[in-house]
């Protein structure tokens, strides 16, 4: 159904580049605060074990090791060359994870797993072993369990894949961001195109059933010729998903981009040739566009749970599966239950001291009212299906849509008229042509954006 290619209107993209959440939760994390703790987070945890329909389990490792800094990157990274310092911090998950474990029943089964970073495969292969046979020791695994780690080919070996198949890794996914010399030398990224491929082949002949290559445009020296090429080059390995993501350039923020030369990037125009490059070409080579930056094959399951309306979003971008409790361990994890967001403490120091203490490492978090749960399920149905069937939402929580977003209605009109949404009486459909603009759409559902008051949180721009 979603299967052709796209034309991009870069007039449109223009008129609504703003900044804008990217909802991997709502409330967004901006409004996570110290008034949830780590006693709220056991009441949580302990309600949720009490429901006769309890939920199967998603399980989230950070590891923030990498062995060099890419000067782009955004994520809560630690530069690291010293293996002791990785074994130590396995030392304190497993800590986190026994306490963790006092607070839950043992019938809880595991269908998800992430291993995100930093680097996993920063952790040597006898690394990745001792942890996953730790995990395997206090969680019982689902047979059709997906379980994926963002790889790096630059430090991967065939038995860093050998070992992670062995605890049962059966999708990955790899930075590429750009194959251009040029481009790679100035963002402190040297990754040379066979090494991808060969990470590739290694995944697929041990049996993975999904990989993603991640790009990145807005990058230095990036222009839509040189680029071309990247996409052609990546067409040709083939992966099965691509996410291609805006660099958000915000050094005021994020220090270590200052490392990045200002007058080396493109300009806001040339990035948007490089989004619209990037979104019909991969579209024209037979992706789908999923939303929000991905792309998946025909067959790709992300691509089935879209055609069936099964598509979810959370911490680690889009998934097949809702309704699971996301668990998250290790520095600056974000945890997910039914409604409560909480976040560990993000440095290594408090991180240890509060397990030390025999604490959970939370820091802070947000209760979901149930207010905030029903514009969480208006946002996931928009970002996810691009469908809103607004009966569904009125029998679920007892409200007249119309009269209770009247004000998102009324702003989505100028959406409606720009071809973006199609507005019926009972149901909202998103276009081909809006799908690329669903932040923006989404937007007006978010209460928290509509306070204008002056502390707004700073997001990255919607294109
Ligand atoms: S490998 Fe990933 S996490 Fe590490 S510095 Fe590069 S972008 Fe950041």
């Amino acid at each position: 159904m979603h299967r052709e290619q796209m034309d991009v209107n870069i007039d449109l993209l223009k008129k609504y580049d703003r900044p804008g959440p990217r909802y991997t939760s709502y409330p967004t994390a901006p409004y996570f605060h110290n008034g949830v703790d780590v006693n709220t987070y056991i009441q949580h945890l302990q309600n949720e074990d009490r429901n006769v329909a309890k939920k199967e389990l998603s399980l989230y490792f950070h590891l923030p090791f990498c062995n060099t800094l890419c000067y782009y990157c955004g994520c809560n990274m630690l530069l690291n060359r010293n293996k002791n310092r990785v074994d130590q911090y396995i030392d304190y998950l497993e800590k986190e994870i026994k306490l963790l474990k006092s607070y839950l029943g043992n019938d809880r089964k595991v269908l998800q797993m992430h291993w995100g970073g930093g680097t996993p495969t920063h952790l040597s292969p006898q690394q990745i072993r001792r942890l996953g046979t730790i995990i395997k020791s206090h969680f019982e695994f689902l047979p059709e369990a997906e379980i994926s780690v963002e790889l790096d080919p630059r430090e991967l070996t065939f038995d860093h894949m050998q070992a992670l198949q062995e605890i049962g890794f059966n999708r990955g996914s790899m930075g590429v961001q750009d194959f251009d010399p040029q481009v790679q030398e100035a963002v402190n990224r040297i990754q040379p195109e066979d090494i991808t491929r060969r990470a590739i082949d290694w995944a697929r002949e041990l049996g993975f059933v999904s990989m993603n290559i991640d790009l990145m445009y807005g990058l230095p020296f990036q222009n839509t010729k040189s680029y071309a090429r990247t996409l052609e080059k990546i067409i040709d390995i083939n992966p099965d998903r691509l996410a291609v993501f805006n660099y958000a350039h915000l050094p005021n923020l994020i220090k270590r981009q200052k490392l990045l030369k200002a007058d080396t990037l493109p300009g806001p125009e040339e990035k948007l040739n490089l989004l619209k490059l990037s979104i019909e070409t991969l579209t024209a080579a037979g992706y789908v566009y999923i939303g929000m930056d991905h792309f998946a094959k025909p067959q790709d399951e992300l691509t089935l749970a879209m055609q069936n309306g099964t598509l979810y979003r959370n911490f680690q971008g889009y998934s097949t599966h809702s309704g699971l409790n996301l668990l998250a361990f290790g520095i600056s994890s974000i945890s997910m239950l039914s409604d409560l967001y909480v976040q560990n403490e993000k440095g290594l120091a408090p991180y240890f001291e509060r397990l030390d203490a025999g604490q959970l490492p939370t820091m802070r978090g947000v209760e979901v009212s149930t207010e905030d749960q029903l514009r969480r399920e208006v946002i996931t149905e928009l970002m996810c299906n691009f469908r809103l069937q607004k009966t569904d939402i009125e029998s679920k929580y007892g409200i007249s849509f119309d009269e209770h977003f009247a004000d998102a209605l009324k702003n989505l009109h100028v959406f409606e008229e720009d071809g973006l949404i199609v507005l019926e009486t009972d149901r909202l459909t998103v276009t081909t042509a809006g799908r690329l603009l669903i932040r923006n759409i989404a937007m007006n559902f978010d209460a928290y954006l509509m306070q204008k008051s002056a502390n707004q949180p700073q997001f990255s721009r919607t294109v």
